[in-house]
């Protein structure tokens, strides 16, 4: 099984993306989680990322799609993977064919979260307060102002991606407005038929 989970951040794709990992056996490629670690550990990736990250940008497609490329490789991923933040432009979206054809592998579903603005915002609210009173660190781009700059972002690069997949045929709709576990029976149903075929 071979998907994107696209939707804007904090539609719940890596909550959801986590699910699947746990149904289908296939690892989750967060590029967001990579380049965190890459900004943890120091790595060359990492140095050049972080000010971006902390301002809310994309990093550059090529540094991610090479990132993606390689994780791809590894043997976890023989039997699919769920990629997570991967791809938002058109232009990795396009890298993304280029090397799924390249490595003769096919997509079998790219499910899109639909949530609205405000939904988001109040999220990420209260994602902090709960990281905050549990005592856990709060990822530096969960403030009030990055985050209009990572909608802004997903607004003007990623949501073309949705035609992008819509004109593919790969792209299906799931409310991403309802509880999670409706949210997880909505996607379960969408992979269903895609098993199915
Ligand atoms: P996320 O955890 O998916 O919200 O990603 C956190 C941040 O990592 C984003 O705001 C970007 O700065 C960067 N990032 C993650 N994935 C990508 C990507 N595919 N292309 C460019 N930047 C990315």
């Amino acid at each position: 099984m071979r998907l994107i989970m696209l939707g804007p951040p904090g539609a719940g794709k890596g909550t959801q993306a986590q699910r699947l990992v746990e149904r289908y056996s296939i690892p989750q490629l967060s590029t967001g989680e990579m380049l965190r670690a890459a900004v943890a550990n120091g790595t060359g990736i990492g140095r050049g990322a972080k000010a971006i990250m902390d301002r809310g940008e994309f990093v550059p497609d090529d540094v991610v799609s090479h990132m993606v490329s390689d994780r791809i490789d590894q043997e976890d991923c023989r039997r699919g993977f769920i990629l997570d933040g991967f791809p938002r432009t058109v232009a990795q979206a396009e890298a993304l064919t280029a090397m799924l054809d390249q490595k003769g592998v096919k997509l079998d579903a790219v499910i899109e979260l639909k949530v609205n603005p405000a939904t988001l915002i109040e999220r990420m609210e209260k994602r902090v307060a709960d990281t905050l009173a549990a005592g856990g660190t709060v990822r530096s781009d969960d403030n009030p102002d990055t985050f209009a700059t990572r909608l802004d972002e997903y607004r003007q690069k990623t949501a073309p991606l949705l035609n992008y997949y819509r004109r593919r045929g790969e792209l299906v709709e799931v409310d991403g407005m309802q509880g999670m576990d409706i949210v997880a029976r909505d996607i379960a149903s969408v992979l269903a038929k895609v098993d199915s075929n």
